[in-house]
């Protein structure tokens, strides 16, 4: 797609998602599964995964089955694990496209057994919660249910896995013995001789701040995208920022002191004001506060009065070069200017990740690969 055409635009730089990749990889010594649910959080599911498997990560982790299922149609072929919940009269889909599915609740394995037919193969990972209260059976019946498993027909257990609810957090005292318990479910396991072929537990957050629980596989998300896993939890020296978001000046124009600007008038010019128009608005994934700011001119920008739903005001003061057609930045670089997607998130009061997954589907990601 031609950038020229867009009005605004998410731009993915796919060469620091490969090397993201490749860094996680050297730094942890261990096979990486890139997570590419929620849409490779906003980057776009099937280039980021084709990208993970040009950087050799074996896996890929999705949240629902349906996104497995685009990534096989798109012609991937590397191994795939569902995360999330997948509901029975789905797993004949899954069976057939060689997804593997997370498992925690016996009646539920139950029912997929009945969906499957006799020359199926359903792949399962059974999932210990630790301590997240999310899914998960708990470590105490891991080995029961894990025996449970290997008795069910047509039920391959190839993994087993856990996760973390406060590993991107400083203090240590809750991380480790969670992965203690993890640990002892294993021990037990391997007693039996019957540990599946594959476990693990670690997150961005746990891959960077406890190498123990690296174990076979690393599931990092966040960290390939180039983004930090939290304030206190920096990524290692390397990582990049893969995502830009990026929009156009539509309008031009001074507005006399004492006009409105946009609905509800929010904002009153305090004197004769050059203002532009932006073409990017709340449905497209803007915040609709009066806070906001953007990158104009190599500048920081406020944007003022309301957000509208495709369209913001922005002001020109001292920008008198400003052209209509011209790049904003909301996310990204522009001359010596940086607006991070933690910035953002802080501003907001919320995370990097919840932004850069509520950037929206209708703004074209337009691809590049830097090295
Ligand atoms: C989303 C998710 C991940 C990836 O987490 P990041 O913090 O983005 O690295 C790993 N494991 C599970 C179970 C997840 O749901």
């Amino acid at each position: 797609m031609d950038v020229e055409l867009n009005t605004t635009w998410v731009e993915i730089d796919l060469g620091a998602i490969r090397s993201n990749i490749q860094q996680m990889n050297q730094f942890t010594n261990t096979a990486v599964m890139a997570v590419v649910k929620a849409n490779a959080y906003g980057h776009g599911l099937v280039e980021v995964a084709k990208a993970a498997q040009q950087a050799q990560s074996p896996w890929l982790g999705v949240a629902r089955v349906e996104e497995g299922v685009l990534l096989r149609e798109a012609g991937v072929t590397g191994r795939i694990l569902v995360l999330g919940y997948t509901a029975p009269e789905q797993v004949r889909l899954a069976a057939a496209q060689g997804i593997d599915l997370t498992v925690y609740d016996p009646d539920v394995v139950k029912a997929y057994v009945s969906q499957l037919s006799d020359g199926d193969r359903l792949n399962v990972q059974a999932k210990v919660d630790v301590g997240m209260g999310r899914l998960g059976v708990f470590p105490q019946d891991a080995l029961g249910f894990v025996e449970f498993l290997r008795g069910q027909p047509r039920i391959n257990l190839a993994g087993i896995f856990t996760h973390f609810p406060t590993a991107d957090e400083p203090a240590r005292n809750l991380t480790l013995p969670q992965f203690a318990r993890f640990e002892r479910v294993l021990e037990q396991l391997e007693a039996r001789q019957i540990r599946p072929p594959l476990a693990h537990a670690a997150n961005s957050a746990a891959a960077i701040n406890y190498p123990e629980t690296r174990l076979d596989l690393v599931r990092t998300g966040i960290a390939i995208y180039g983004l930090h896993p939290s304030p206190e939890t920096r990524l290692p020296q390397g990582f990049r920022p893969a995502l830009s978001w990026k929009a156009r000046l539509t309008s031009l124009k001074t507005l006399p002191k004492g006009s409105g600007v946009s609905y509800n008038y929010r904002y009153i010019t305090p004197r004769d004001m050059r203002i532009g128009a932006v073409a990017v608005g709340y449905a497209d994934g803007l915040r609709r506060r009066l806070d906001n700011y953007m990158l104009v001119g190599g500048r920081r920008v406020p944007v003022l009065g309301s957000v509208c739903m495709d369209q913001c005001m922005v002001s020109l003061e001292d920008l008198p070069g400003a052209r209509i057609g011209e790049e904003v930045v909301l996310i990204g670089k522009q001359g010596d200017e940086t607006i991070t997607a933690e910035e953002l998130g802080e501003a907001w009061g919320t995370l990097n990740y919840e932004v850069v997954c509520g950037l929206a589907t209708r703004s074209p990601r337009i691809y590049i690969n830097r090295e």
